[in-house]
C-alpha cells in the first residue's frame, strides 16, 4: 500500500469524523453548519477517487474528483458567507466548479498535462481559502472571542500559501511530475496538506459555533428576554461587583431605581402589547443617555435599576433628571404616554446592596407619593 494511498484515506476519515460532528450542532440552527456538512461529504468522496484514481476510468480519477473536491471547496466558502449571515450566489459558484471541470477537462483531452490539470485544482482551492480568510477579517465586527476566528483565517491563509507554493514548484519541475499518487517528498508534502484542509478549516468552524453558541447562552442567561437589558439576577451580581470595587477603590457609586407611571392603565388601555413596547421603547431610549459603563437592568414588570459606578449623589441626581426627561412620552397616534419615576441613592461605606437598594426603593416610593413623574433622592 503506498504512502499517498494512506495519506488520502485518512484524510477522508477525518472529513467523516467532522461530518459526524457537524452532524451533532446542525440542531444548533446556526447558519453555515448545513454547508459544512456539504463540504465535508464531498471532500470525503473527492479523496476516496483520488486514491482509487488508477483503478477508476479517467474521466471519474480527473474531471469528476477534482470537480467534487472543487465542490468541497466551495461549499465549505459558502458555509463561511453564510455563518457571517453573507448572501450566497449558487449560480457563481456552480459555474465556477464547472469551470474547474472544463479546465480539467481541457487538460486532459486537449493537452493532456498532469502539471496543467494540478496546477488549477491549486490556483482554485487557494483562491477558495483566500476566500475564506477574507470572509471572516471582513466580518471582524462579529467576533466574539478572537481565538477560534484567528485560527481559521490563519489556517486558510497557510492552506493558500501552500497551494499556491505548489503551483510554482509544479511549473519548475514539471518534467519531473507524473501523477498525484506518485510518492515523492513534495507530492507527499501537499497530498498532506490537501488532504486535511477540510477537517482542520471545519475545526475552526466548529470553534466559530460553539463560541457563538456560548454567547447566545451567556445572553439567555444575563440579559431580559423581551428588552434586553441585563436581567435581574445578572444586575445582582454586577452590583455585588462594582460595590466592592468601590469599597475598595473609594470611588463614589450610585443607583437609581426606575419605575413606570401608572403602567397599568397603560395596559388596560391600549392592551398588553403597547404596554410591552413601551418597556423596549424605555430601554432603548435610557440607552442614548446612559454611558457604556453604567448597567441599566429590568429588575420587575415595569421596574429599572441602574448602576453608576464612579458617579456621586449629585452627579446621581443630573443623570436621574435628564433620564426622567428623555422618558417623559408624549401620546401619539396610538402609542402610549407615559412618564417615569426615579428613586437616587449612593452607596455609603461598607453597606449591602440591600442597604442601598432600599434607600433608593424609599426615594422612588416618596416619588410617587408626591405625584411622580419626578426624581427624588434618599436625604442627605
Ligand atoms: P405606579 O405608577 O404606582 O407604578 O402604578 P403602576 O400601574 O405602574 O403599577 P402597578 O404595580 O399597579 O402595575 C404594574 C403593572 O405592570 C401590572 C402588570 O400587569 C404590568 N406588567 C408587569 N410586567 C409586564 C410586562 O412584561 N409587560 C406588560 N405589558 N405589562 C407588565
Ligand atoms: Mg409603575
Ligand atoms: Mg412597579
Amino acid at each position: 500500500m503506498s504512502s499517498t494511498f494512506v495519506i488520502l484515506l485518512v484524510g477522508a476519515v477525518f472529513c467523516v469524523l467532522m461530518l459526524l460532528v457537524l452532524i451533532s450542532l446542525l440542531r444548533s440552527s446556526i447558519a453555515g453548519i448545513r454547508e459544512w456538512c456539504v463540504a465535508n461529504a464531498f471532500a470525503c468522496a473527492a479523496l476516496v477517487l483520488y486514491a482509487f484514481g488508477r483503478e477508476l476510468p479517467p474521466l471519474v480519477a480527473y474531471e469528476v474528483a477534482n470537480g467534487v473536491y472543487a465542490a468541497a471547496a466551495v461549499a465549505l466558502f459558502a458555509g463561511f458567507r453564510r455563518f457571517f449571515g453573507l448572501r450566497v450566489s449558487l449560480p457563481i459558484l456552480a459555474g465556477a466548479v464547472l469551470s474547474l471541470a472544463a479546465a480539467i477537462a481541457f487538460f486532459h483531452y486537449r493537452v493532456d498535462s498532469f502539471v496543467a490539470r494540478t496546477i488549477v485544482v491549486a490556483l482554485f482551492q487557494g483562491s477558495f481559502c483566500v476566500g475564506i480568510a477574507l470572509t471572516i477579517r471582513r466580518s471582524r465586527k462579529a467576533w466574539r472571542s478572537r481565538y477560534p476566528y484567528y485560527f481559521t483565517q490563519t489556517m486558510a491563509l497557510v492552506v493558500a500559501l501552500g497551494h499556491f507554493i505548489r503551483s510554482a514548484i509544479y511549473l519548475g519541475h514539471a518534467a519531473d511530475m507524473t501523477s498525484l499518487l506518485q510518492p515523492s517528498p513534495w507530492n507527499l508534502v501537499f497530498l498532506s496538506l490537501g488532504s486535511f484542509v477540510l477537517p482542520v478549516l471545519t475545526f475552526g468552524a466548529v470553534m466559530m459555533v460553539h463560541d457563538t453558541m456560548m454567547e447566545k447562552a451567556e445572553h439567555a442567561a444575563n440579559r431580559d428576554f423581551l428588552t434586553g437589558a441585563w436581567s435581574r439576577r445578572a444586575f445582582f451580581e454586577i452590583a455585588e461587583r462594582e460595590m466592592s470595587r468601590s469599597q475598595r477603590t473609594g470611588r463614589h457609586l450610585s443607583l437609581l431605581l426606575l419605575d413606570v407611571d401608572n403602567f397599568k392603565q397603560i395596559n388596560d388601555s391600549y392592551g398588553h402589547a403597547a404596554g410591552d413596547q413601551v418597556l423596549i421603547e424605555v430601554v432603548l431610549r435610557a440607552e442614548t443617555i446612559t454611558r457604556s459603563i453604567d448597567y441599566f437592568s429590568r429588575v420587575g414588570g415595569e421596574e429599572f435599576a441602574v448602576l453608576l459606578p464612579e458617579t456621586s449623589r449629585t452627579a446621581a441626581l443630573v443623570v436621574a433628571e435628564r433620564l426622567r426627561s428623555v422618558l417623559e412620552r408624549k401620546a401619539g397616534l396610538g402609542v402610549a404616554a407615559y412618564t417615569v419615576s426615579i428613586g437616587v441613592a449612593t452607596l455609603h461605606g461598607t453597606e449591602s446592596y440591600h442597604d442601598v437598594i432600599k434607600r433608593a426603593d424609599a426615594a422612588l416610593y416618596a416619588a410617587k407619593a408626591t405625584g411622580r413623574n419626578r426624581v427624588v433622592c434618599e436625604p442627605d
